[in-house]
């Protein structure tokens, strides 16, 4: 170990074999019998697991299970919840269908069939992901593998990043990791991402995004962004890369073998100018807990880059404000920004973790409550909808009515950002559809302009 790393390791106070390299080892659904953890939970759990692991990705690695679940506390423990596969994220009658087919010992077409039939129920890409944003080139192509769904920012899917180190049981994305071609987006060619941006001068944000990007090899990621140093890309001022690997695989920043390149391309790349931030996905301040995932906190950092953190709002993992406020301090002291609390989007087992609106609301202003100014940069409650990421502001009677104010955080069209309108109060609500216009008006105000705008990009 070099003299700096052994000074930092003093003045940490972290043990140095708590900072070991770890072999990546991966359980998918297919090992779910190898997972000795699992060994001592009743048989009915696990085969719960089966059958919605049968429908649902479901992707765990060694350092998840023996350093961030605490098995002492299986299965009510957020970390577990967070990984492994529970079974009320079937309804009853989804999970009958598969489990039918699993106790008979059906031959695999047959249970792919069944999966398939119960994911088409799962509203596999939500807000028109697949069908809106895509844009074209210049002779009218889809460019598959990138998104622009607001003007400033351009989202880029490499598809050698549509994996995790793990998957997360409510994940929005779920779609892309069950090997459906149709659903996946995803683009190899980083010619078509420079060639977009070069003709986009409006655009000032690139997120790269997945899956994780991090699973990429640090040469892969370094063909995607050195070239945006060029000055012909001066306009590109912010390069994001959404990930979860901090949680998942903080050893991507410490210890894997080209863990040193990364760190210094994300070097090149602030020294160069740009901004870069990364954006990491955290649900429980328990995930920054390990020393590993503080000292890949803190290499991060010390390149220029920034860390923001989001996450969504979800039941039986984080559906309580003082994990909310907890997190956000910590996240605060190890020097990250605060950035987005999300609503469990309308895909896949959202049912399961979703968390009405209003109680959303009502989490987020306890735990604001609860956190000196610097953690009070998180925004949320916010949906990520069809129309644009739209913001609870809070519930309030105006009139005699009881309402949501809401307003757009970010929108399809700019002229709807930060406008305050108005939803008639609805306890069990927990999606923007679920919400009518308040006041007796019929629509909200940017409805017809969102419909036009969805028939413009259909053809
Ligand atoms: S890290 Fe993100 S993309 Fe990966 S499984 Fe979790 S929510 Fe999905």
């Amino acid at each position: 170990m070099s003299q700096s790393a052994t000074l930092r390791h003093q003045l940490n106070a972290i043990p140095e074999e708590a900072l070991e390299g770890r072999n990546f080892q991966v359980y998918t659904q297919r090992d779910l019998d190898r997972i000795e953890a699992l060994s001592n939970l009743p048989r009915e759990l696990r085969f719960d697991m089966e059958v919605v692991a049968s429908v649902l990705p479901f992707r765990v690695n060694e350092y998840v299970i023996d350093e961030l679940i605490d098995w002492d506390n299986v299965p009510a423990d957020p970390i577990f919840h967070l990984t492994f596969p529970q079974k009320g994220m079937l309804s009853p009658d989804q999970y009958e269908r598969m489990a039918a087919v699993l106790r008979r010992g059906a031959e695999q077409p047959e249970i792919q069939a069944v999966a398939q039939e119960i994911r088409e129920e799962l509203n596999p890409h939500p807000a028109g992901q697949l069908l809106l944003n895509v844009p074209k080139d210049e002779q009218g192509n889809r460019l598959e593998g990138l998104q622009h769904k607001y003007r400033e920012t351009v989202l880029f899917f490499p598809s050698q990043g549509q994996t995790c180190h793990a998957y997360c049981t409510f994940c929005f994305r779920w779609a892309q990791f069950i090997g459906d071609k149709a659903l996946k987006m995803a683009t190899t060619e980083a010619a078509a991402l420079h060639r977009y941006l070069r003709s986009h001068k409006e655009v000032t944000d690139l997120l790269v995004t997945g899956g994780d990007p991090m699973v990429m090899k640090t040469k892969r990621l370094a063909s995607y962004l050195e070239s945006l140093l060029a000055p012909e890309f001066d306009h590109i001022q912010t390069i994001r890369i959404g990930t979860k690997a901090l949680t998942f695989w903080p050893h991507r920043f410490v210890t894997d073998s080209d863990a040193d390149e990364l760190i210094s391309l994300l070097e090149r790349l602030s020294d160069a100018g740009k901004h870069v931030a990364i954006m990491a996905h955290y649900n429980h301040w328990r995930e920054m807990e390990t020393p590993i995932a503080r000292e890949a906190i803190r290499r991060l950092r010390s390149t220029g880059a920034e860390i923001r953190t989001q996450g969504p709002l979800l039941a039986h993992i984080n559906d309580d404000a003082d994990v909310w406020a907890t997190m956000w301090q910590k996240q605060v002291q190890l020097g990250i920004i605060p950035y987005y609390m999300f609503v469990e989007r309308d895909t896949g087992a959202r049912h399961y973790f979703e968390v009405p609106l209003a109680k959303a609301w009502q989490i987020y202003r306890d735990a604001m409550q609860k956190v000196s100014g610097l953690g009070r940069s998180a925004r949320g409650p916010s949906m990520s909808a069809g129309p644009g990421k739209v913001e609870v502001q809070g519930v309030t009677e105006i009139q005699g009515e009881k309402v949501f104010v809401l307003r757009f955080i970010q929108a399809r069209n700019p002229d709807w950002v930060q406008r305050p309108f108005f939803a008639q109060y609805d306890e069990k609500a927990t999606w923007l559809d679920h919400l009518k216009p308040a006041f007796g008006e019929e629509k909200f105000f940017f409805e017809e302009e969102y419909e036009a705008i969805c028939k413009e990009r259909l053809g």
